[in-house]
């Protein structure tokens, strides 16, 4: 069956946030037929746990569209558009055994922007600057991402996708961190306000899939320093 034979209305579910190393993954259903909007996130917990093997978490998004759909009313009758991605696997087994008229397919539009918006707003809420997400290209880029983790890893290591290979890979990481006097205006990643320079700041350099520097408020920074001034590190 094609697109066109179902109309404009119809249930859409999409999902956004599944290749963020901060935070679950949101997931998002809209009703085209009145607009009702419904998000909810799978938890961390399904990704910090052996439930992340287990890809558990594909049996709550099942969960989470079963309340969606008793709170929207949505039944049989209705047309549903499924996002193609592997968060939905078992969804889609589930609604065939349940004779639901549905398929996959690629979800754009009003549906594709919402979950988005909905997914940053769960970010920020988690802490994330709305700057840091808002103004860039491959805003959820990994190692982007890690960075701002680093900033504070103690308090955000607990936010992370900690049961990727890549986590596991990388938040090892060594890290210089130092007494550094900063010559360049720059923003704290802790606190996520301004640096002026010439100030007294707490460098930590690391090297991951290049090297990195990030600067924080001397104040901001609560850990031990390891080292007393820049020093080279070489990469792996
Ligand atoms: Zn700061």
């Amino acid at each position: 069956m094609i697109s066109s034979d179902w109309g404009e209305k119809m249930i859409q579910i999409d999902d956004a946030g599944s290749g963020s190393l901060i935070g679950g993954t949101g997931i998002g259903i809209l009703n085209t037929d009145n607009n009702r909007y419904y998000f909810r996130v799978v938890p961390l917990k399904y990704y910090q746990t052996d439930l992340f093997q287990k890809k558990a978490y594909q049996d709550y998004v099942v969960k989470i569209v079963q309340d969606a759909f008793r709170e929207m009313n949505i039944d049989k009758t209705h047309q549903i558009e499924v996002c193609q991605g592997y968060m939905f696997d078992k969804l889609r087994v589930w609604l065939e055994q349940n004779n639901y008229q549905w398929k996959s397919t690629k979800i754009e539009g009003p549906l594709q922007i919402m979950v988005e918006e909905s997914f940053n707003q769960y970010v920020i809420d988690l802490g994330l600057p709305p700057a840091f997400i808002k103004h860039a290209r491959f805003a959820f880029g990994f190692h982007r991402l890690l960075k701002w983790v680093f900033a504070d890893f103690d308090n955000r290591k607990k936010l992370c996708k900690t049961q990727w290979k890549s986590w596991q890979k990388w938040s090892n990481t060594k890290k210089n961190i130092y007494l550094n006097t900063l010559t360049q205006p720059d923003y704290c990643l802790k606190c996520g306000k301004k640096i002026k320079p010439p100030s007294e700041v707490i460098t930590i350099e690391y090297v991951t899939n290049k090297p990195t520097t990030l600067n924080l408020h001397k104040n901001c920074y609560k850990g031990k320093l390891n080292s007393t001034e820049k020093i080279p590190i070489s990469c792996q």
